[in-house]
């Protein structure tokens, strides 16, 4: 510092132009003999410090291929309710946001780091269903918190063992001392080989109270009407569980056979889809004219039944004969596969040190599972810059590849 033309710079920085300074004039001067003159600099490709650009004039961002992409959604032909995004796109951290059947609630797989998503989410989603605890797959988990306080419905965290614990200690990690009963909830279980385990914590108050444990058949960690959620334990040099989001089977109602016969639409056609879904075939349904009919009854003239579709969900697995095994498995016959293609084949190195699938994997395993499509993601950064070597060499050996709108709108700007 010296008087008259104070100047404060950064590092090594060694000359200063004109667009460059910024003048403390007074009232912020601290006397009026004095004058700073700040340079703001920051590190340039070849790590050199320059000048900062001018703060009115931001830098574009370069657009890369990681917005959100929206999954096929209902069709006449192939209707789904479970609405689908993947909100970090190809190279974002991990985080399949579902809405099932227009509800006013999301389930999400995984927990990335995603700020921008609108506060509601956080209050709305009810199950998180996380694959392991990689910073890259549960660094979102702080943001979730602070938007749910006050939030009193609890929110679902399913995982791999360990998951209470990480739970449990990101919320100790803040000082809760006037939330009341505000406290966030959470209701905590690890799938412990063919056991789930239950715990209950809630910010301020109680966290991790066991809530006992109960043995999950042919994988079922979570029903509910509509749907149910599958996790199989693979293997990532850590355990990692692969989901699949089974829809139930779908009712529809023949409007050609209601015209035909002369019924009225109404809430009797809601009571007879709710008697066949729960089984209930002899159940008597009351027609708007009066009468009474058997479910079974009306079922075989009124209404058509398809099989629900599945939501497939796998990222950072190792690839092995039974990783490969059970993702086939889980996977068969799924409408879409959400699942990772990390690497390159050339770089199957990289692929086996760090747990994960090469693209070609990737599509090996779509074809044996006979998926209808494939959506691939969790790309390394290394393919940054040509993210269409990856979704060629998935395509080599699985061409039905969901080709996301931004990827399709990067290549052409190429
Ligand atoms: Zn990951
Ligand atoms: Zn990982």
């Amino acid at each position: 510092l010296d008087h008259a033309g104070t100047t404060l710079t950064l590092g090594e920085v060694q000359s200063l132009e004109p667009d460059s300074l910024r003048l403390l004039a007074p009232p912020f001067a601290v006397a009026e003999a004095w004058t700073a003159v700040v340079r703001d600099a920051r590190r340039d490709r070849d790590g050199r410090l320059v000048t900062a650009p001018r703060w009115e004039e931001p830098p574009v961002p370069e657009p890369v291929p990681d917005q959100s992409i929206d999954l096929p959604g209902p069709t006449a032909s192939h209707a789904t309710n479970l609405r689908t995004t993947l909100v970090g796109g190809l190279f974002g951290d991990p985080l399949l946001h579902i809405r099932p059947g227009g509800e006013a609630r999301s389930l999400f797989l995984d927990l990335g780091e995603h700020p921008q998503l609108p506060v509601r989410l956080a209050h709305r989603v009810s199950d998180i269903f996380l694959t392991h605890a990689h910073m890259d797959h549960f660094a979102g988990f702080p943001w979730l918190l602070r938007r749910r306080v006050g939030v009193r419905e609890p929110c679902r965290v399913y995982g791999p063992p360990g998951t209470m614990e990480r739970v449990v200690s990101l919320l100790s990690g803040f000082t809760w001392d006037r939330i009341g009963d505000d406290g966030p909830r959470f209701e905590i279980a690890e799938l412990h080989g063919d056991r789930l385990l239950r715990w209950w914590a809630q910010a301020g108050e109680q966290l991790g109270v066991p809530r006992g444990e109960e043995q999950v058949r042919d994988g079922v960690i979570h029903a509910e009407a509509g749907f149910e959620v599958h996790a199989s334990v693979l293997d990532h040099g850590t355990p990692v569980l692969a989901f699949a989001v089974q829809e139930s089977r779908q009712l529809k109602i023949r409007r050609d056979r209601l015209d035909a016969l002369n019924l009225p639409p109404g809430r009797w056609l809601s009571e007879l889809k709710d008697h066949l879904l729960a089984g209930q075939s002899t159940a008597l349904v009351s027609l708007p004219d009066g009468g009474q009919v058997a479910a079974g009854e009306l079922a075989k003239d009124l209404v058509v039944e398809r099989p629900g579709q599945k939501l497939a969900y796998a990222t950072d697995v190792s690839d092995t004969a039974a990783n490969r095994e059970a993702l086939t498995e889980l996977a068969r016959g799924a409408q879409i596969l959400v699942c990772e293609a990390s690497f390159l084949e050339r770089h199957a190195d990289r692929a086996r040190a760090t747990g994960h699938l090469t693209a070609r994997a990737c599509g090996e395993i779509a074809a044996a599972a006979g998926v209808r499509r494939l959506l691939p993601f969790h790309l390394s950064n290394r393919y940054q810059d040509h993210p269409q070597e990856v979704i060629r060499e998935v395509m080599e050996v699985f061409d039905r590849v969901w080709l996301p709108r931004s990827l399709a709108h990067y290549l052409a700007r190429r």
